[in-house]
C-alpha cells in the first residue's frame, strides 16, 4: 500500500525518533521492532489494524513529558494507549506515530478513606481499584464488563459505563481529579479531592475526550460504601421488545435499580456455554436487574417490580439468595462479548443510546435489519440506560462480510439518532463512528467541538484522525468567518 506523502516522510524519521526516545527513557522503555509492535496493531476492534512507528512505556509522569517533548521536536503524532480494550478504534496506532502505553504506570498511589477517594496511575485496571478498597467495605462504582483488563485512564478517556451506571453514574460522575500532560509537555492538575472546583468544568471536558486533548497521568476517583444488600432478579420474556418495554415501565414507575441488562437468545446461549451462569437456554430474552440498599428496601422494591414485570409478560422470575448466586448470575452477562467467539469468528459491536421509550421499536427494527443483511445480531446491553450493544456477527474471511456488517451497523446507529438518541453511549467515536458524526451533528456543532480540540492541541499532535470526520487545520478554523451580529459590547477586548 502506498502511504500518503506526509506519513511516508515522517516514517523516515523513525531512526532519529527512536534514538531520542531511548536516550530520554532508556532502551527497555521503547519498542520499535516489528515483532514487539504487532501487539499494538489493533485495540478491541481487530477489523482495523495499523502498527505504530514505535511504542513508549513510561513509568512516571516525567517520562511521559519526556516522550511528548521528543514527539513534539520531531513532529510525530502521539496515540495514548491504556489496555487496548476500546471498542471504537480510539487507540488505533498511526503508522507515523508513537503510541504511549500505560502498562507500567499501574500503581495505586493513595487511598484516602477520610475523603472517600483514591489516587491512581492511569494504567491501573478498573477492577483493581475496588480490590484495593474492598476490605474496608468500599468500591469504585463504574464497572465496564472489561473491568478485569481495561485501564482507568482509558475509562476516563472514553467516559466508560457499566452495569451499575444506571444508579451510580458513568465515569464522569465518579471522577474527582486528573493530572495530565498537555501536548506542549506542561503538566496540569484539574480538580482534586473536593467535590467541586472553581472555574470551567475542565474535568468534564477531559472526560470522554478520547486521548485528543491531553494525556492522563493520574486519576482521583470517588469511592462508595458497599450497599448493605444486593440481589439480582432474572426475568424471562418471550420477546426482546417485551423485555425492553418492561425496562421502560419499571423506570417509568419511579424505580431506579442498580442495573438493568437485557440479553437475547443468541447471547444467552453463547454465554451459558461459556460461563455456566444458570441462564435458561430456551428463553427468547432475559432481563437481569440488580436491586441494592437496605434489606427491607430491596424486598419492597422486588415486590413492586415483580408486578410490572408480570404485566409485561414475564414468564419466569427468580431472585438470587446469596452473594455467590448474585455473582454467578452476573458472570454470564460479563462474559457475553468474549463468548461470541463460540458463535462467530468475528463480531462488530455497536453502541448507540436511545430514549428508553424507544427500546421496543428499535429492537424490533434491529431484527428486521439482521434479516435484510443476512447477518445474525446478538443483543446484550445496558437496557436501563437505553445503551444498546447489538453485536453484528460476521466472518472476516468471507469477502464482503465486514462491509455488510458495517452497513448494518450504520443503519442501526442512524436509527438511534433518528429516534432522538446518540451515536455512542460509552465506547466513544474513535475511527469506527467518525464518519457518522455528521449524521448527528451539523457543521456549526462540529466546528465548535473542533475549537475545543484546537485550544488544547493546536498542532494536532494528540490522536489525530479520530472522532472528527473532516479535520480542519486549527489555523483554518481561526480564519473562519464568524457572524457576530450587532456589536453589543464594542468596548470589551476580543481574543
Ligand atoms: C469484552 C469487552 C467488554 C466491554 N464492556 C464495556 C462496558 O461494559 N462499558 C464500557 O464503557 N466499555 C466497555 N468496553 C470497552 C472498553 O473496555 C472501554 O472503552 C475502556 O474504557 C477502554 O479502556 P482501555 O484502557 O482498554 O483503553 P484503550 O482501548 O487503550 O484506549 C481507549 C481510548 O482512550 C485513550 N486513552 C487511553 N489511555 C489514556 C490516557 N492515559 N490518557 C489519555 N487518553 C487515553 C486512547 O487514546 C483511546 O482513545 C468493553 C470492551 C470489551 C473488549
Amino acid at each position: 500500500m502506498q502511504l500518503p506523502e506526509p506519513v511516508a516522510e515522517r516514517l523516515q524519521r523513525k531512526p532519529q525518533v527512536v534514538k531520542a526516545l531511548v536516550k530520554r527513557l532508556g532502551a527497555d522503555a521503547v519498542l520499535h521492532e516489528d515483532a514487539d509492535l504487532i501487539v499494538y496493531e489493533s485495540d478491541g476492534v481487530p477489523a482495523y489494524r495499523q502498527r505504530p512507528m514505535a511504542v513508549v512505556l513510561p513509568a512516571s509522569t516525567e517520562e511521559v513529558v519526556a516522550a511528548v517533548k521528543v514527539c513534539r521536536e520531531h513532529e510525530v503524532p502521539i496515540v495514548p494507549w491504556g489496555a487496548g480494550t476500546g471498542l471504537s478504534g480510539g487507540a488505533l496506532s498511526l503508522a507515523d506515530g508513537v503510541t504511549i502505553s500505560f502498562g507500567r504506570m499501574n500503581r495505586v498511589v493513595e487511598i484516602d478513606y477520610d475523603n472517600r477517594c483514591a489516587r491512581v496511575q492511569p494504567g491501573v485496571t478498573n477492577l483493581r481499584i475496588t480490590q484495593a478498597v474492598q476490605d474496608a467495605g468500599m468500591y469504585y462504582a463504574p464497572d465496564p464488563s472489561s473491568q478485569i483488563a481495561c485501564s482507568i485512564g482509558g475509562n476516563v478517556a472514553e467516559n466508560s459505563g457499566g452495569v451499575h451506571c444506571l444508579k451510580y453514574g458513568m465515569t464522569t460522575n465518579n471522577l474527582l481529579g486528573l493530572e495530565m500532560v498537555l501536548p506542549d509537555g506542561e503538566v496540569v492538575r484539574v480538580g482534586g479531592k473536593v467535590y467541586d472546583a472553581a472555574g470551567y468544568d475542565l474535568l468534564g471536558v477531559m472526560t470522554g475526550s478520547e486521548g485528543m486533548l491531553g494525556i492522563i497521568t493520574e486519576v482521583t476517583v470517588r469511592l462508595l460504601t458497599k450497599p448493605e444488600t444486593a440481589r439480582v432478579v432474572l426475568a424471562v420474556f418471550d420477546s426482546i421488545a417485551a423485555a425492553g418495554q418492561a425496562v421502560a415501565d419499571v423506570i417509568g414507575a419511579g424505580m431506579v435499580p442498580a442495573g438493568m441488562e437485557i440479553m437475547d437468545h443468541l447471547s444467552i446461549v453463547a454465554s451459558e456455554e461459556y460461563a455456566r451462569a444458570g441462564y435458561p437456554t430456551d428463553a427468547e430474552t432475559i432481563l437481569l436487574v440488580e436491586l441494592d440498599g437496605p434489606a427491607s428496601e430491596v424486598d419492597e422494591q422486588f415486590d413492586r417490580m415483580k408486578g410490572v414485570l408480570q404485566q409485561n409478560g414475564a414468564t419466569e422470575i427468580r431472585i438470587s439468595h446469596t452473594e455467590a448466586e448474585r455473582l454467578k448470575l452476573w458472570s454470564g452477562r460479563k462474559a457475553a462479548f468474549p463468548a461470541m467467539g463460540r458463535l462467530s469468528p468475528d463480531y462488530y459491536c455497536m453502541d448507540g443510546t436511545i430514549p428508553r421509550s424507544a427500546l421496543a421499536h428499535v429492537l424490533t427494527k434491529i431484527g428486521e435489519f439482521s434479516h435484510k443483511y443476512g447477518l445474525r445480531v446478538a443483543n446484550v446491553f445496558h437496557a436501563g440506560d437505553g445503551n444498546l450493544h447489538p453485536l453484528v456477527l460476521y466472518d472476516g474471511n468471507v469477502p464482503g462480510e465486514l462491509e455488510k456488517a458495517e452497513q448494518l451497523g450504520t443503519e442501526i446507529l442512524k436509527l438511534c439518532v433518528d429516534v432522538g438518541g446518540v451515536l455512542t453511549g460509552e465506547h466513544g467515536v474513535g475511527v469506527e463512528k467518525r464518519d457518522l458524526m455528521a449524521y448527528q451533528f451539523g457543521e456549526v456543532d462540529l466546528n465548535q467541538q473542533q475549537r475545543v480540540k484546537c485550544s488544547f492541541d493546536p498542532d494536532a499532535l494528540l490522536n489525530p484522525g479520530k472522532v472528527f470526520p473532516t479535520l480542519h487545520r486549527c489555523a483554518e478554523l481561526g480564519r473562519m468567518h464568524i457572524h457576530r451580529g450587532e456589536e453589543k459590547f464594542p468596548h470589551l477586548p476580543r481574543f
